[in-house]
């Protein structure tokens, strides 16, 4: 037969492909592979549905063969559907999809090709000629007599021949080129067949040559042998009720390399427009690069049981960064690439069906508290992280924040809060800083203490950023006792008549403290401390001040606290008469600085601490 001329478009695409996807070019096995299963899965189809095909002998299987030396070939072998003379015409000579006809013709008149593009398009078959020279296809289809075999140098065009070929299937010769010689490797096939096509559904053999030596070492001669080299399950595909825990189990740790079963998983098959199975575990323990900006992400993209990236951390948002799993999708193209992925529609869908379906999952651990209490101990902040950064989320994530409380033990959620909260209190309460028994003995907690309101206790240094993300909980505002506007709704009527004895008392102080503070207040949230220090509403709190200086964040405005003096306390009481001296300028330091020692924050200067609560020690004794 004479000699053929490609479609205008598969000679750019084959352009394309060989100038722009040479970096990855070990997918054209993942591609052939992939053919073959598809050639299978349709012969497998016609057997189980069209009598015709019934009495055929099916036995489905991909071979794959190389010849190492001067003229280096791999040999892809299947026993699917085959391809008669039109077959190979129109599928191998021409380019069907109109999607990638357009694509092309736009990429042909671009200046700056950007080679990610083409991951708009499965590259497929032509993708053989970045490592042939020259591609041989014998093939024969199912029902028809006659087999053919369809040659081509990838160049200008290709021919077809008869062939005696008696076997239904297509057998794929490529004699490789420099590029691609180094896949006449028993090691690089099986490895590249590991990464990419493990999970399809067909078994994979490789046959190979096998030196034997005699017991003084010398070469005896050679035997062929042949191996399974995939494993031909695709575990997330196997029907739910087949699978037991053990499988499951076993599964995640081929997965995940940990070695301690999963705390709990998600297995879902989403059927009709969008057809996709999730395989999601969530680990007992987090990854330890989870903190990591670098962290290998642990969700695998598969399209068709054919695996696509394990390294996009777009799959998921990343506070879902703990998870480990699959996601398979039917829907998406075979080498979409990472930036496709990002404005995929589908991808989109399937992202926020897995969110959705997670949060589910864990909703349904926090029934039970002990469960969810090693969960949060593991991923609380990432939850955290949820609430500040996913919108979309917020709600269902603020659900999932647990916290510890001055009324229980363990944790508590904001929703057991506002259940046993006074109908007539109007916030949530809630004190910060880094110390869980500083925060419980703290004297601003004083006065809730003694009226019997809860506060929430967040001792976890990202707890001061997440919380105001969220201002309000069922209408009820959330409210840090860190600051000062926080104590004014348990103010009484009798505290403004306290303010106005302790007014003058109050100027004397700002006038030693000077710079010091922004501002002196009569407090009505103390009973046994005379002073303590808050933030104003706005401000960043002293506790915040100091984890921010402590990772080293320079350049920041410094910002002032606001010291409150408790009328009701017996030295506040003594000092109002008190004139202004040295005796009394030391005493008001002392008040300052044990506040800001109560608060968790470091004094500018211990030794004039030490040294004035001495000077009183001394008059004392
Ligand atoms: P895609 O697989 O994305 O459709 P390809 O370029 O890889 O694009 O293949 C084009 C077509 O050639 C396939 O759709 C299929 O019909 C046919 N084909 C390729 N390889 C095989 C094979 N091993 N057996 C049967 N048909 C094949």
């Amino acid at each position: 037969m004479s000699q053929q001329t490609f479609q205008t478009e598969v000679s750019q695409l084959l352009h394309l492909i060989i100038h722009s996807l040479y970096s990855q070019k070990e997918i054209f096995l993942r591609e052939l592979i992939s053919n073959s299963s598809d050639a299978l899965d349709k012969l497998k189809y016609l057997t189980l549905t069209q009598d015709e095909f019934k009495p055929l002998k099916f036995e489905p299987k991909i071979n794959l063969y190389f010849e190492e030396g001067d003229n280096p070939i791999l040999t892809i072998k299947d026993t699917g559907i085959g391809m008669g003379k039109k077959d190979l015409k129109d599928n191998l000579g021409t380019i069907a999809r109109s999607g990638t006809k357009n694509f092309l013709s736009k990429m042909s008149g671009d200046a700056k090709k950007d080679s990610n593009l083409i991951g708009q398009f499965g590259v497929g078959f032509y993708s053989c000629f970045m490592v042939a020279s020259k591609v041989e296809v014998i093939s024969k289809k199912a029902g028809q007599k006659q087999g053919h075999r369809w040659v081509s140098d990838g160049k200008s065009g290709y021919e077809i021949f008869t062939d005696k070929t008696e076997e239904v299937g297509t057998t794929i010769i490529l004699h490789l080129n420099d590029e691609g010689k180094e896949f006449a490797s028993r090691w690089k096939i099986q490895s590249t067949v590991k990464k990419y096509s493990d999970h399809i559904d067909f078994p994979i053999f490789l046959s190979y040559e096998e030196t034997e030596y005699d017991d003084e070492g010398k070469e005896k001669g050679k035997t062929s042998k042949t191996d399974q080299v995939n494993d031909a399950t695709a575990f997330w595909k196997r029907p739910k009720n087949e699978l037991k825990e053990k499988d499951y189990n076993e599964f995640y740790k081929t997965l995940s390399y940990d070695g301690d079963d999963p705390l709990d998983w998600i297995h879902s098959t989403a059927e009709g427009i969008l057809e996709f199975t999730i395989l999601f575990y969530i680990p007992k323990k987090a990854p330890s690069d989870i903190y990591r900006a670098d962290y290998q992400p642990g969700v695998k993209l598969y399209v068709n049981r054919v695996f696509i990236t394990d390294d996009d951390k777009e799959l998921l948002p990343t506070w879902l960064r703990f998870v480990r799993g699959v996601i398979d999708s039917s829907d998406l193209p075979l080498n979409v690439s990472r930036e496709i992925l990002q404005q995929n529609r589908i991808m989109a869908k399937i992202r926020s069906n897995s969110v959705k379906k997670v949060l589910d999952k864990i909703k349904s651990i926090s029934k039970n508290k002990e469960k969810y209490e090693g969960f949060y101990n593991e991923f609380g902040r990432l939850i955290k992280e949820g609430v500040y950064q996913d919108f979309e989320h917020k709600e269902a994530l603020t659900d999932l924040l647990r916290f510890k409380s001055t009324k229980e033990d363990g944790y508590v959620s904001l929703q057991d809060y506002v259940d046993r909260m006074d109908s007539d209190q109007k916030s949530i309460y809630y004190i910060t800083g880094t110390n869980e028994s500083a925060l419980r003995e703290s004297p601003l907690l004083e006065m809730y203490r003694d009226k019997g309101i809860e506060v929430l206790v967040l001792d976890d240094e990202i707890d001061e950023i997440i919380m105001p993300s969220i201002p309000t909980y069922k209408e009820k505002d959330l409210k840090s006792v860190n600051r000062s506007g926080a104590a004014d709704e348990l103010k009484k009527e009798s505290d403004k008549d306290k303010e106005k004895e302790v007014k003058p008392l109050i100027k004397k102080i700002k006038s030693v403290l000077g710079d010091n503070i922004k501002d002196v207040r009569a407090s009505n949230r103390l009973s046994n401390s005379p002073s303590c220090i808050v933030a104003d509403e706005n401000d960043p709190t002293a506790q915040m001040q100091e984890i921010l200086k402590a990772t080293g964040q320079t350049g920041m405005p410094e910002v002032k606290p606001i010291l409150e003096i408790n009328p009701d306390h017996e030295i506040v009481k003594k000092l109002i008469p008190m004139r202004k001296g040295k005796s009394f300028d030391d005493i008001v330091l002392l008040l300052y600085e044990q506040a800001l020692l109560q608060g968790g924050v470091k004094l500018d200067n211990p030794a004039g601490f030490v040294k004035r609560l001495n000077k009183l020690m001394e008059k004392a004794l």
